[in-house]
């Protein structure tokens, strides 16, 4: 399905293989959810929630499946269509909150106009989280006390952590402040004691903050947003950008080629963070399950709307 890439690049940058990370990650989560299957007679269960027939959405929730069987880890994808009312939307998920056998909950982004999607992810029990975008996760990750960190900047932090790369004291420059990516690996960073620095679309002259990178994370969605002469020699470039270019490939948001003849370590596209993301929705989900067979834990009693049941009640 993906293209496939050397796994050193010939004229400089070691080539972060993020499949290989995956990979790696996977037998350890495979065991974890055999552990908990044997101790508690039922397997981790996720249940996907999709709204609308959005072709990417689709194969991202397929993905997300199959990931689950990977490694032992239940799943459920209820598709609703895209013409769902919120208080319908809103319903279905309270029937997974209260569901004990269900231990993560996700709805699967973005959502047909119509729905408000804080007002959405906001009903997801706080316990059951996996992706981490409730306002209490959201909140606890800015405290550093996240209990479920968002898959694709907890992927980061882990390649960057399974390649041995320091990451206190460097500078590291985010392209992309959005919600879910940008932002939140920013965060995770510094609370590592990184110096972070983080760019979007209205920051004037890119090249002199990216210049300055160790760790270069670039999330804007934007083909070759960066090139070579805005790469610091020796800088370690993580691309999480995916883009379809009109002749179908998938590239990144950096000049793959160009930069790896700067750079000491670079991700490729695909290959690189994808793989990641959803192996820290697996990781998730099982830390889910755990706490909630577990533990008491007072980070994760408070209820998302009031609505939802306490971790001791999905025992
Ligand atoms: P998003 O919500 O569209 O956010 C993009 C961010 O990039 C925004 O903060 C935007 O700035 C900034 N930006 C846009 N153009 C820019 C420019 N020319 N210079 C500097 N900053 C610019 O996208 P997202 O959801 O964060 O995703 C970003 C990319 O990562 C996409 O390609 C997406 O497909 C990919 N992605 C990959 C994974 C994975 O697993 N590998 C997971 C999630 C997303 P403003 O805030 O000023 O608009």
């Amino acid at each position: 399905m993906l293209d496939t890439q050397p796994a050193v690049h010939a004229t400089g940058a070691k080539i972060i293989d993020g499949r290989q990370h995956a990979k790696r990650l996977r037998e350890e989560l495979r065991i974890e959810a055999a552990s908990f299957q044997a101790k508690f007679g039922v397997p981790p269960k996720l249940t996907v929630i999709l709204v609308g027939d959005d072709a990417a959405s689709r194969l991202y929730v397929s993905n997300k499946s199959k990931a689950c069987a990977d490694v032992g880890i239940e799943s459920l994808v209820i598709v609703l269509p895209a013409s769902t009312e919120l208080e319908s939307l809103l319903e279905v998920i309270e029937e997974q909150n209260r569901d004990a056998s269900v231990h993560g909950v996700l709805v699967q982004l973005p959502l047909p106009r119509h729905l408000p999607v804080h007002a959405v992810l906001e009903r997801i029990a706080v316990e059951k989280d996996v992706d981490g975008f409730h306002l209490y996760n959201v909140g606890s990750l800015a405290l550093g006390t996240a209990v479920f960190p968002p898959c694709t900047p907890y992927g980061v932090q882990k390649l960057l952590e399974a390649e041995g790369i320091p990451i206190a004291g460097q500078n590291v420059v985010v392209v992309g402040a959005s919600n879910i990516v940008g932002k939140p690996t920013a965060m995770m960073l510094m609370q590592r004691d990184a110096t972070v620095c983080i760019c979007h679309a209205k920051t004037r002259d890119l090249a002199q903050f990216t210049i300055l990178a160790d760790i270069l994370v670039v999330a804007a969605g934007r083909p070759n947003i960066i090139v070579p002469q805005m790469v610091k020699t020796g800088a370690v470039v993580i691309d999480v950008g995916i883009n379809r270019l009109p002749n179908g490939k998938i590239v990144g948001d950096v000049d793959f080629e160009g930069v790896s003849q700067k750079a000491s370590y670079i991700t490729p596209v695909p290959g690189g963070v994808g793989p990641m993301t959803v192996t820290m929705l697996l990781a998730n989900t099982i830390t889910a399950a755990k706490r909630m067979r577990e533990s008491q834990s007072p980070h994760l009693s408070v209820p998302s709307t009031g609505t939802s049941p306490s971790t001791s009640s999905a025992d």
